[in-house]
């Protein structure tokens, strides 16, 4: 296997923790864009760093802001990498109602030019787009690729916007240029800021006798929700094919908001009618009712398909967090190592 080296764009992130472990087990230099130095979620970047240097692969960080074009085309020219992630967002669709300038500016414009950038500078590079099931808003299930986008946030239109310039990078100007529609996708490295997690960590603060309820909004939206790594999987494998195209990473099962806390409330015997109440802050202004997605594509292209079920990923993210707790330690709060990279 040839020497390879990859950019990726929010490595601090859940798939970007996931995918430069990924990466670095398959013996990739990997280089990381980090938003802010001392940042907490770089703790978790750092432990992987930590253990991948025993393992003689190497990860680098470069802490910057990908809204920077000079800065990422000068990035670009020193790294010179095969493969680019842009996984860097803005990815809470609730904020993006409260910041969708700046959801723009991350989510599409820093898209646009980083996508001349590597034109220009790598036009060899293999560049894969971190798209997403918010793009279909309205469209009604089960959604492919082919399916409309009819977006309902600042969020969705920014990306539905980027998956654009993606399709139009590789069919014009020639790049190796995917977009990857990820359905959503969790773990334990999840933030609070999105349902599964924080349900994940309410019902863990309820066994501790910390909580006695999780206030939530919607609980009729219906998604489909599948495990992280498997994710980051069907990226890597993305741009290991003899071709760009698209593809939709989903599970393929839809299960609303109410049946995740039933089922994080099973994994510990809990009964999920007595642990909800309903806080109209948590409700949004569109809320995208259902996505389900087909990845008959990836599967028959890839070999890819998701294998945990939303029952086991919600028993593995209560598990993870009353496992923190009783640490009193998480990947937010690890000691950070010193000087790496
Ligand atoms: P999204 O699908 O990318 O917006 O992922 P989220 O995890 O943020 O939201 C999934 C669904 O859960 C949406 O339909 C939300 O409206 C719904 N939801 C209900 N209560 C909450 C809450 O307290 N926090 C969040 N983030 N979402 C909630």
């Amino acid at each position: 296997m040839s020497f390879r080296r990859a950019l990726i764009t929010g490595v601090a992130g859940q798939d970007g923790t996931y995918l430069a472990q990924l990466l670095l087990s398959k013996g990739y230099e990997v280089h990381g864009i980090v938003r802010e130095a001392g940042h907490p979620s770089n703790s978790m970047l750092a432990h992987i760093a930590q253990l991948s240097s025993t393992a003689g692969a190497r990860l680098h960080q470069h802490v910057g802001d990908i809204r920077n074009t000079q800065w990422m085309a000068q990035l670009l020219e020193q790294i010179m990498p095969n493969e680019v992630y842009n996984l860097a967002a803005q990815s809470n669709v609730a904020t993006s109602f409260a910041e969708p300038d700046v959801t723009h500016e991350i989510n599409y414009v820093a898209v646009n030019s980083l996508l001349e950038s590597v034109r220009r500078l790598v036009p060899h590079a293999r560049f894969f787009q971190s798209s997403s099931s918010e793009m279909f808003g309205l469209t009604p299930p089960p959604q492919s690729e082919e399916s409309a986008f009819l977006p309902q946030s600042p969020y969705a239109l920014a990306k539905a916007g980027a998956h654009v310039l993606v399709r139009e990078a590789r069919e014009e100007g020639n790049l190796f240029a995917v977009n990857g529609i990820s359905f959503n996708h969790e773990s334990p490295r999840r933030s609070t800021a999105f349902v599964t997690r924080k349900i994940a960590h309410g019902v863990a603060c309820i066994v501790r006798g910390e909580a006695e309820h999780i206030e939530l909004g919607n609980l009729e939206a219906i998604r489909d929700w599948g495990y992280a790594p498997e994710y980051v999987e069907g990226m890597w494998r993305s741009l290991q094919h003899d071709e760009p195209h698209d593809y939709v990473f989903a599970s393929g099962r839809g299960h609303t908001v109410r049946e995740f806390v039933q089922f994080a409330c099973d994994s510990v015997g809990l009964d999920w009618r007595e642990r909800i109440t309903h806080d109209e802050a948590f409700d949004r202004p569109h809320d995208v009712k259902a996505t389900i997605g087909d990845a008959t594509k990836a599967k028959a292209v890839l070999g890819w398909s998701a294998t945990t079920t939303a029952a086991e990923l919600a028993r593995i993210m209560v598990e993870a967090d009353i496992e923190r707790g009783s640490r009193h330690v998480s990947f937010l709060d690890m000691p950070r190592l010193a000087a790496w990279g």
